[in-house]
């Protein structure tokens, strides 16, 4: 072949000249559908495919503006963490690796934290940077994500975290999965203040990232179509000798199944969020106990469905309690009335 393309090629083109090449990045192909999308109009239409609706990544910056009113947020930067302490090194440097990483990113580590106001409310965002090593969660992130749980304390606002992770991060072995339970503790301390903590689960969520503070939210709520879980599939269907459902381990399943309150669109997720915040954080900004629910609000109706959990919500259960009793049945037939008590 060397011939071809040493020799006809280059004459073809002194014949034929230099064909000017397209720029590829014009257009871009649906994953899902296949259809073409300019990239213009992807863009604005928040990197969801206007044919189909598939939510493709989206860049962490873009995600934050998204979440707050009219896009604006002060950037808290992460903590300074020891760089490579295990000196780990598999085909490359850890270390290396991580200034590539840096380099492309311009940041620091996966994970960005935003404070601003959604739907009016003060909130704390810390969103994962996925195209960062994948997201994973290694002691940056992880002290990262203690710094949002301290910030939204200092600053009386709600927690709101939007994993896009394959999990713990590799490189820094047992120290990346002592984040789990980090993670854990610092959530529960936004929870003990009384503060609503809620996860935005995107595509993918899964690993030491799904085994942790991901899966302790208030309310859980997630975009179309993302796949959320903790081992992979086929790693399941070998252990469990059983073929699993297509739709397995995807947003839609696990809100049948109960594990995500709501399934949210990306372009109603501020409006939604907003909506929650109000609700949740009505007492703290109002200080009246005796608060109602505004109308309509018990429908919850934006773009999803609300599943209340009683058994999951941690602190803001009191919060919830005074505007919202929470689902009992009529008459329970084991338990005679409280009343009688005493
Ligand atoms: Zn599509």
């Amino acid at each position: 072949m060397n011939w071809l393309s040493n020799f006809i090629r280059p004459r073809i083109r002194s014949i034929v000249g230099e064909q000017k090449d397209v720029p590829d990045n014009l257009w871009q192909k649906c994953d899902a559908c296949e259809g073409m999308l300019f990239h213009k109009e992807l863009k604005a239409n928040l990197n969801v495919c206007y044919h189909c609706g598939h939510h493709m990544g989206i860049h962490v910056k873009q995600r934050l503006e998204i979440l707050f009113d009219d896009g604006r947020y002060d950037k808290i930067p992460l903590p300074a963490v020891p760089v490579d302490p295990l000196k780990f090194k598999d085909k490359k440097r850890y270390a290396d690796r991580l200034k590539e990483s840096q380099a492309k990113t311009k940041e620091n580590d996966a994970l960005m934290i935003g404070r601003g106001k959604i739907g009016g409310q003060m909130a704390v965002v810390a969103a994962f940077d996925f195209s960062f090593m994948g997201g994973s969660m290694g002691t940056g992130v992880g002290e990262g994500l203690v710094k949002a749980a301290e910030t939204a304390i200092k600053d009386h606002a709600a927690l709101i975290v939007v994993p896009a992770s394959g999990g713990a991060r590799m490189q820094e072995g047992a120290l990346s999965l002592m984040q789990m339970p980090r993670t854990i503790i610092a959530v529960d301390m936004v929870k003990e203040q009384g503060l609503p903590y809620i996860v935005l689960l995107t595509n993918p969520t899964t690993g030491g990232v799904s085994a942790s503070f991901a899966m302790v939210g208030d309310i859980h709520i997630s975009e179309p179509g993302a796949m959320i879980g903790f081992a992979g599939r086929r790693v399941i269907e070998e252990t469990v000798r059983e073929t699993l459902p297509k739709e397995f381990q995807t947003a839609e399943y696990l809100l049948d199944h109960g594990m995500v309150d709501m399934v949210v669109k990306r372009a109603d997720l501020n409006a939604t969020i907003g909506k929650i915040l109000g609700l949740l954080m009505m007492r703290q900004t109002s200080g009246d106990p005796k608060n109602t629910l505004p109308d309509g609000a018990g429908g919850l109706s934006a773009g999803g469905k609300m599943v209340t959990s009683p058994g999951r919500s941690g602190g803001t259960r009191a919060e919830i309690k005074t505007n919202v009793k929470p689902r009992e049945p009529a008459n329970p037939p084991h338990e005679k009335p409280r009343r009688a008590a005493g």
